[in-house]
């Protein structure tokens, strides 16, 4: 599942190519990922429409057409979006005045599009809490305490803090040297600003290197991303820690797997 900066790699890229084009036709190939509103409505709405401008919450993407028209993409577990060529396999094609083509793809078929007068309504923009980017440290450290959770399972609540998924959730507490199963509360003031700042580096980090293809997810150009080989205990169960050479572990935290270093995280 593709996490804030995997997102946000596609908003950039997008913002190159699309923007200020208009759409001159959508076929929609699986109207299952069309949520709202009907077929036609969707289609009509969407023809001789300009792309004003790309938003990203979290992990949600944003055209927005006019001040009252936008085109909302949830991508979910398996969505993407291929630029360039119409593909075979993809499940809804916009077609630009340019000639170009954005693809929506979604193997599994579980990602969402609407065409909306607004987002802000909706209810998985409205529950998402602030971004990290978004929070200052005092207010980071706010949730940490108030709560108490593991560590791990507070950081992937979208409801408090938003955008951090399993991969970066991993990586940030390895950086930071603490042990997914710590209770939140139970975090010292220095240990909840290093979490904070080593969250802040690793989703920089992963921008920079263009997310990571840990499952599905490619840029727009098809290509996977070059943070995968980065990562240092996300997939590395039962291989040697890159700090101390421990056995990375791996154990199920909120029903999601969890790998860390028994020895370099407390
Ligand atoms: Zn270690």
């Amino acid at each position: 599942m593709p996490e804030l900066p995997e997102v946000e790699t596609i908003r950039r890229d997008l913002e190159k190519k699309i923007l200020n084009k208009k759409i001159v036709e959508v076929k929609v190939i699986k109207k299952k990922v069309i949520k709202e509103p009907d077929l036609s409505e969707f289609k009509k709405g969407l023809e001789g429409e300009k792309v004003k401008e790309i938003l990203r919450k979290a992990k949600v993407l944003i055209f927005k057409l006019r001040d009252d028209k936008f085109l909302i993409v949830h991508l979910r577990i398996s969505g993407w979006l291929l630029y360039g060529e119409e593909d075979p396999k993809a499940r809804v094609v916009f077609k630009f005045s340019d000639g170009k083509f954005l693809n929506y793809m979604d193997p599994r078929l579980l990602g969402e599009l609407r065409l909306r007068k607004d987002f802000k309504d909706l209810k998985f923009i409205k529950e998402l809490g602030p971004e990290p980017f978004e929070l200052k440290e005092e207010d980071f450290k706010k949730i940490v305490s108030s709560k108490k959770t593991k560590i791990k399972v507070l950081l992937m609540d979208q409801a408090l803090i938003s955008g951090i998924g399993n991969v970066y959730a991993q990586e940030a507490l390895f950086r930071a040297k603490i042990s997914p199963l710590r209770e939140s509360n139970s975090l010292s003031s220095e240990e909840i600003s290093f979490l904070f700042k080593s969250i802040l580096e690793i989703l920089k980090e992963a921008i920079k290197y263009r997310g990571s293809s840990v499952d599905t997810y490619r840029d727009i150009g098809g290509r996977e991303g070059g943070m995968g080989q980065r990562l240092k205990v996300y997939g590395r169960q039962g291989e040697p820690c890159f700090v101390c050479k421990t056995p990375i572990r791996k154990i199920t935290l909120g029903g999601r797997g969890t790998c860390f270093c028994p020895k370099c995280q407390k």
